[in-house]
């Protein structure tokens, strides 16, 4: 397309680029030129700018409501959620101690079962110990995730 024949012709392919912000300098004074001459491309250019402002905050105002949303589940959804992983696992080791502590101190429970409930309960120690770590590191991958996006 020569410089030519875009003056001669209507340039409303130009105007999103315009608002695009995709034109050159040479380009952009060709449009300012002709919309000065031009009252139907000074009117396209006017509504398009409109339309695109309206584009614009509609998908601003999406975004703010994602947001909020994402906000929302994290507040109603992991905080109890981490709560009662909390009070679980706290109050299980509670337990556990208390009676780990008494079969220990009982005299009357034979040693290899003592040995038994020790194994019982390191077993599960470990286990809890190995799916606190695995969520702490989900934790950490997902902030890296969200630092991506
Ligand atoms: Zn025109």
């Amino acid at each position: 397309m020569t410089k030519q024949r875009q003056v001669d012709q209507h340039i409303g392919e130009l105007l999103s680029g315009l608002l695009d912000g995709e034109l050159t300098q040479q380009q952009r004074q060709m449009v300012k030129l002709h919309c000065e001459g031009c009252a139907e491309c000074s009117e396209n250019l006017e509504s398009l700018r409109v339309l695109r402002k309206r584009i614009g905050d509609a998908a601003l105002s999406e975004v703010g409501e994602d947001k909020w949303r994402e906000h929302m589940n994290d507040k109603r959804v992991e905080t109890p959620r981490s709560i009662g992983w909390i009070l679980f696992i706290g109050g299980l080791l509670v337990v556990a101690g208390i009676a780990v502590s008494a079969f220990l101190f009982s005299d009357e429970i034979h040693i290899g079962m003592k040995f038994l409930i020790i194994a019982i309960y390191g077993g599960l120690a470990t286990l809890l110990y190995s799916v606190l770590r695995q969520r702490l590191i989900e934790r950490k991958t997902d902030k890296y995730k969200d630092v991506e996006i």
